[in-house]
């Protein structure tokens, strides 16, 4: 529902911008042709909402940012408006998550010499390798374990530094900074996860997007859908989640922000499980700006250190 709702928001926006082209005085966000304001800052194109934060992290005040896509966007169906592809193009760099996440992008963006894979500096042994459908790819959801998306950060700052030297001690400061920052999260993640039983450390979500978070904070995870949330299980597999949450008497299953809700809710009904009211930050962030409060700590939702605390509180409060 929401993601078609979503679509019909995209669409209607991408109309707004293509009647408005070469209109004077348009209310829309994108109010230069290439969609960046004419400022003699970096012009930096990045996918998803993880992505778009890493660099805003490092690049700071010094660069300016087109996001592509925005919060509770599934980024394996996203399909891209005019205005994504002038942006990309005309950006002086662009940076993109890759692994196959991006579907219908990832092969345009390839094309530009000014493109970087954000996940260029892991191993493949660091990867999950799916057993099912899509195997010909690693697991794409790697900001699931902080650890390892640190390794993002020398991709972005190196390529910021050579693209502009004058500001490249502020790049490789605030990159150095943001590693510490995320290896204070792993560690309080850890911790968090730590408050549930181990025989409870289970995670039954809408698609297989927490691979990544289960390996980093010693959890299961079951999913109903594949790699993708269009990836669908056939009925063998939901009759076969709904035994498992039987059998392992869990009290909570969870929703994801940009999948459809109605297949965890008719597992939930059949297998008489509580359904989350969090909703799971999964392939994107929430909305830049948008606070929450648990245990007197506040977070911005739009950040990626805001979604993993906002994801690990929800879990550990909902099986704990
Ligand atoms: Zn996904």
């Amino acid at each position: 529902m929401k993601r078609d709702l979503f679509k019909l928001v995209a669409m209607g926006l991408s109309l707004l911008v293509f009647n408005s082209c070469g209109g004077k005085g348009s209310q829309n966000v994108w109010e230069s042709a290439d969609g960046f304001e004419s400022g003699a800052k970096l012009k930096i194109a990045a996918t998803t909402t993880m992505v778009q934060d890493l660099v805003k992290v490092i690049g700071g005040d010094d660069v300016e940012i087109y996001g592509v896509m925005g919060e509770g966007v599934d980024p394996h169906s996203y399909s891209s408006r005019s205005s994504d592809r002038q942006a990309l193009k005309s950006a002086d760099l662009v940076f993109y998550n890759g692994l196959h996440l991006e579907e219908t992008l990832q092969k345009n963006i390839e094309l530009l010499k000014t493109a970087h894979r954000v996940t260029s500096g892991m191993e493949k042994s660091e990867l999950v390798q799916p057993e099912e459908k899509y195997s010909a790819y690693a697991d794409p959801h790697v900001w699931g374990d902080p650890l390892l998306w640190s390794k993002t950060i020398d991709v972005v700052v190196d390529a910021l530094v050579a693209k502009d030297a004058k500001n490249g001690e502020k790049y490789k400061e605030r990159g150095d900074a943001y590693r510490k920052e995320l290896m204070d999260l792993s560690e309080w993640a850890k911790g968090r996860m730590r408050e549930v039983p181990a025989e409870r450390r289970i995670l039954v979500t809408s698609h297989d997007a927490f691979m990544y978070y289960a390996r980093a904070f010693d959890f299961e995870v079951k999913a109903i859908d594949g790699l993708a949330p269009g990836d669908k299980s056939g009925p063998k597999k939901v009759e076969e989640l709904v035994a498992f949450i039987r059998e392992r008497q869990l009290k909570m299953i969870f929703p994801e922000s940009a999948a459809n809700k109605k297949g965890i809710e008719a597992i939930a009904k059949d297998a008489g499980v509580a359904v989350s009211d969090k909703e799971l930050y999964a392939d994107a962030t929430g909305k830049v700006g948008e606070l929450e409060t648990v245990n007197g700590e506040t977070y911005d939702l739009g950040s990626y250190i805001g979604m993993i605390k906002h994801n690990v509180n929800a879990i550990v409060e909902g099986l704990k």
